[in-house]
């Protein structure tokens, strides 16, 4: 439905030019929820803006079902946007708002009463229409918004951090009915976040972004399990990564000897031990193993994230369960489960194992 094909923007003049995309493919599916998801200044909403028409492109090509978009204005594109500063209309009311797209459209006012309450029921703010939008709550503003992006059915819908003001509780609650609400709809969705659970919990695809170019790209569940680069692995919250010299069925790295999955890459590589598979044992048990000390220890939930001090390398985090987590400043060994080892591509500028 989407096509983005080598897509460039630059910004500045030619001497402290900066690019902010850089020769970019993406390509989404009708029905498709994309969250492309990177660190602030990757490069996220420069995609969305040069897909609505919002954005000059310096090279490449935009296409919406087929059709190049160079040329196409912003209201021609049906596309729908909505951004991290939702900014509602304050003097108008709900309905005023919603009906927006619909009045530009020259839809009849019956009928855009009629939508109106179809999308206010939609959002959860049924009979909402006449209440004045300042004195609506965060998350009822940020509902008034999506049905705006929504009234005009929009091809495909964007969404620039959409929910980024909200609080984490509200957030993860209005993220799991808007996957509901656009799978009940059909709605082709392109949206871009910094918040990697926000992003997972969204799509069915993730676009990692990274300095104006697609670190990785796939379904959540195999970006989560195979982070294509330490870089993704970083971003995803992962901080037990480490060089490493592999050798058939183990990895030589500041941790000692770390078992790697059948048919991984061998020499000279980066090393991604999921928490899960830092395996903590007694002491005495971690035969060969690493001995550790106990630095801290986070709750989450029904898990607990353990901080480790080991007598060589950098900390190390495991996690386990909440009735097996060892106490602050205890001695501890530790083994290591390949599962949950992921051998990454050595990046420039990483220092070798030895
Ligand atoms: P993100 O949304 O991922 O935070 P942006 O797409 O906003 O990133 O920005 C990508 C890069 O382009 C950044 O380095 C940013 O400073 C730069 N940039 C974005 N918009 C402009 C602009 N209008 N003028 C100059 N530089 C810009
Ligand atoms: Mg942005």
């Amino acid at each position: 439905m989407l096509t983005l094909a080598d897509v460039t923007v630059r910004f500045g003049e030619r001497k402290d030019a900066r690019t902010a995309l850089h020769a970019v493919d993406l390509e989404v599916a009708e029905h498709e929820i994309v969250c492309v998801l990177g660190p602030s200044g990757s490069g996220k909403s420069t995609l969305l803006r040069v897909v609505a028409g919002l954005q000059p492109l310096d090279g490449g090509r935009v296409l919406l079902d087929g059709a190049d978009q160079a040329g196409v204005p912003v209201h021609r594109r049906g596309v729908g946007l909505m951004f991290q500063d939702h900014q509602l209309f304050p003097q108008r009311d709900v309905g005023g708002n919603v009906a927006f797209g619909l009045r530009m459209h020259g839809v009849p006012r019956d009928e855009q009463r009629r939508r109106v309450e179809e999308l206010l029921d939609l959002v959860g703010l049924p009979g909402a229409r006449r209440r004045a939008v300042a004195a609506l709550s965060g998350g009822e503003q940020q509902r008034v918004a999506l049905a705006r992006a929504l009234a005009p059915r929009p091809r495909l819908l964007m969404l620039d951090e959409p929910l980024g003001q909200l609080d984490r509780g509200l957030r993860e609650r209005l993220v799991v009915e808007l996957r509901l609400l656009f799978g009940r709809l059909g709605t082709t969705v392109l949206a871009v976040t910094h918040d990697q659970g926000e992003a997972f919990a969204l799509a069915d695809r993730v676009v990692v972004m990274r300095d104006g170019q697609i670190a990785q790209s796939g379904a959540p569940l195999e970006v989560w399990q195979r982070p294509a680069s330490a870089f993704v692995a970083r971003f995803l919250g992962f901080d037990n990564v480490v060089a490493a010299t592999v050798g058939g069925a183990a990895a030589h790295t500041v941790w000692g000897r770390i078992p790697v999955p059948a048919g991984s890459p061998q020499g000279e590589q980066t090393l991604l031990v999921r928490p899960a598979g830092v395996r903590l044992v007694a002491p005495a048990q971690a035969a060969g193993g690493l001995r550790c000390t106990v630095e801290a220890r986070t709750f989450r939930g029904s898990r607990v994230a353990v901080l480790l001090r080991p007598d060589s390398g950098p900390v190390l985090e495991a996690e386990c369960g909440l009735h097996e987590a060892p106490e602050e400043g205890a001695a501890v060994g530790v083994t290591f489960g390949v599962e949950d080892v992921v051998v990454l591509p050595r990046e420039e500028g990483e220092r070798g194992a030895s």
